[in-house]
């Protein structure tokens, strides 16, 4: 197959978001979107497995740029330049605080909902990053417990030793540590073991390979069984069919995530939502075993 060129897909992304060709996002600019509030968190609801049922217990905070002239830029466009111009540290406080302070909001209005964050390499050897977190949740009067951070790698870091302690500084206070992504890239079986993870989340290319063959259903039914026999709970993300949320349903994952159920949204329409999906019946299918 011919494969498009770098420079055409480039110039085409660059039409569709009406920029001049050699316009770019700067750092510049992405210190004033902070400063002016264009950064906005939208949250997508996870379901877990509860007795006989599936409910909305938390959501994952997705960070959205609200740009003045080309509208909502997803994470992948700005987020590698926070990283590299140290900006990460800001958008991260700003995503948290927006986050553990969503917390309360729920709480006012009777829903007791937790929420996932993910946290870049460079927070995660940040030493001041657990007691900085200990001032946000005791502002918001949050629960260490209601809090996830999400990582993607922490054991191909330049210091494990570092990132160890950190690690383990916030799993004393209680906050869940989610292995992200997991399946793909920077994600390894060393880091499952080694470090105090809490959960497993399975990426969603993986994911969107179970329909195609049998192999990916396997790996994913074994990665379950691995997490489960070292007492971790498994989340799938990118769940975007029913037969898929069944396939991962008989496999005993604990947690699912994904546009079949909901996509990221604004935090103002996450109420009715989860209204309508926890009133609605999700009884578990029932095994059926194929001979
Ligand atoms: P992630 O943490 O793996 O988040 C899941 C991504 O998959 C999100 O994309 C989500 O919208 C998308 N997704 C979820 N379900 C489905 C599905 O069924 N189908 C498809 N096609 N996509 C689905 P998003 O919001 O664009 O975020 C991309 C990545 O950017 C995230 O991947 C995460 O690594 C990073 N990110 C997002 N917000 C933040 C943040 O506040 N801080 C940091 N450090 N990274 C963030
Ligand atoms: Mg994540
Ligand atoms: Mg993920
Ligand atoms: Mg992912």
């Amino acid at each position: 197959t011919l494969q498009k060129p770098a420079m055409l897909e480039e110039i085409e992304s660059l039409l569709s978001r009406h920029l001049e060709p050699g316009e770019r996002l700067t750092v510049d600019e992405l210190a004033r979107a902070i400063d002016e509030h264009e950064l906005v968190v939208h949250y997508q609801p996870k379901v877990v497995r509860t007795n006989n049922d599936w409910q909305v217990r938390t959501a994952e905070a997705l960070v959205r740029w609200r740009h003045p002239r080309l509208g909502l830029l997803p994470p992948g466009e700005f987020l590698p330049m926070a990283e590299r111009s140290g900006l990460i540290v800001g958008v991260t406080d700003f995503v948290l605080t927006d986050a553990i302070r969503q917390i309360g909001h729920w709480r006012q209005r009777n829903l007791d909902l937790g929420v996932a964050v993910n946290l870049s390499p460079r927070l995660v050897q940040d030493l001041e990053f657990p007691d900085r977190l200990g001032l946000i949740l005791r502002e918001f009067d949050a629960t260490a417990e209601q809090l996830t951070l999400e990582v993607t790698e922490a054991a191909s870091l330049d210091d494990p030793d570092l990132v160890m302690d950190i690690f383990t500084r916030l799993r004393v206070r209680g906050v869940g540590l989610s292995l992200d992504d997991f399946g793909t890239g920077t994600s390894s079986l060393t880091q499952l073991y080694k470090m105090p993870f809490s959960e497993v989340k399975i990426d969603r290319l993986l994911i969107s390979e179970i329909p195609t063959g049998r192999a990916a259903a396997t790996v994913v039914r074994a990665i379950i069984d691995l997490a489960h026999n070292l007492s971790l709970t498994v989340c799938a993300e990118g769940v975007e069919t029913s037969p898929v949320f069944e396939m991962l349903e008989q496999a005993g994952c604990d947690a699912l995530q994904g546009d079949f159920i909901a996509s990221a949204m604004p935090a103002s329409e996450m109420e009715q939502f989860i209204d309508v999906w926890n009133g609605a019946d999700h009884t578990l299918v029932p095994v059926v075993r194929k001979k």
